[in-house]
């Protein structure tokens, strides 16, 4: 039985009623096929016309391009933070043999905790240098915080990096990029070379509202647990151009990529070089199913503005008040995760409390 709470968590985040029932009933007897959903072969025709149409939802919603594949694998955001560097540090490679792993560099936009631990990861893996492009940090009002979207003209580009990486939606500190065209908090495109693959965390604002210059892009990746469904399930869309051949660049020096996480390999299998996550993938179909059927992302992006922006401005006038305190600099602030203190000694448990009584559940930010 649900139980009549309003769930704030940030993900794995809530999901709507109706579609948890549905998603119960196919547990049990998926399409009158009398096999439940998890119980069905991956490559059955019935799991092969899901994988199709949820496919489909999000090619139309976003309008994603036929150069584009799309691909559903495991191994979540922090998986890909990975699964990048290797493919398009093998990509680099095949398209730069004589370039020596000291000058090959990738470059890393740092607006949160997100893109710093992928950036974090790059440094790991190695095989090329990083590059941070710019420290959000550096340009905030306390000189440590997340806090914004750091101004154009301090951005640091390499002159011929293997990729250029970004998180679209920062979801510890509540910084996302502006979608709106010509913005100063919006990614500056206009400033990258277009032959450089670009790469973006989508793993918390995916499907909330339409992609801005999705075509601009390399790969956007997100994890399916903030907004459509389950965790267990990523998503990635990725061009035509990033399925190279890993095992020739392993030949030419570069780290050899396991094989789940060649991109190629994702793509050309239909997503089914090994199992795939069923049942994330049944319920985010059923969720975009829904979403379409309700006026599909334009709506979805309207409703979730107007959201925005009554919350925003109720901050506001708490933090006139003297009650709360937003961190996040006007331009930078989140759609998706809006983050804010409680002001005084105590207040902050108090209002926890306080929530948690009228059940409202799982405010309590990141630690
Ligand atoms: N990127 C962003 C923006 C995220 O919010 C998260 C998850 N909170 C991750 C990456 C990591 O995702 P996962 O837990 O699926 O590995």
């Amino acid at each position: 039985e649900r139980v009549d709470i309003v769930n704030f968590g940030a993900g794995p985040s809530a999901l709507p009623t109706s579609i948890l029932e549905e998603a119960a009933k196919g547990l049990l007897n998926y399409r009158n096929t009398g096999i439940g959903l998890t119980e069905l072969s991956h490559r059955s025709k019935e799991f092969g016309t899901l994988t199709k149409h949820l496919e489909s939802l999000i090619r139309e919603q976003l309008e994603v391009p036929s150069n584009y594949h799309i691909a559903f694998t495991q191994g979540g955001g922090s998986g890909q933070f990975s699964a990048v560097v290797l493919n398009l540090l093998a990509r680099h490679r095949l398209l730069n043999p004589n370039v020596t792993d000291e000058e090959r560099v990738m470059d890393y936009v740092v607006t949160g905790s997100w893109s710093k631990k992928a950036s974090e990861e790059a440094k790991r893996l190695g095989g090329g240098k990083v590059n941070v492009v710019v420290d959000g940090r550096t340009y905030s009002k306390t000189g440590k915080a997340f806090d914004n979207i750091p101004p154009h003209d301090k951005w640091a580009f390499s002159p011929k990096p293997a990729f250029v990486y970004y998180c679209e939606n920062e979801t510890v500190d509540g910084v996302q990029f502006s979608h709106e065209e010509g913005s100063a908090q919006a990614f500056p495109f206009h400033l990258t070379d277009p032959s450089v693959p670009i790469v973006a965390d989508y793993s918390s604002s995916f499907m909330s509202r339409p992609i801005p210059r999705l075509k601009d892009h390399a790969l956007i990746y997100a994890g399916a647990q903030k907004n459509i469904g389950p965790s267990g399930l990523t998503i990635l869309i990725i061009r035509d151009d990033l399925l190279v051949d890993t095992d020739a660049a392993a030949k030419l020096g570069a780290a050899p990529v396991p094989i789940t996480l060649v991109y190629k390999t994702l793509a050309d299998s239909g997503s089914l070089y090994n199992t795939p996550p069923m049942f994330p993938m049944y319920v985010s179909e059923l969720v975009l199913e829904r979403m379409k059927n309700s006026g599909g992302l334009q709506r979805l992006e309207e409703a979730n503005r107007r959201k925005a922006t009554l919350l925003y401005d109720t901050l506001d006038e708490a933090e006139k008040k003297g009650l709360v305190k937003v961190k996040v600099q006007p331009g930078s602030k989140s759609w998706m995760n809006a983050t804010f203190e409680l002001v005084g000694e105590g207040a902050e448990q108090k209002f926890l409390e306080g929530a948690e009584a009228k059940g409202f559940k799982q405010l309590k930010g990141h630690r």
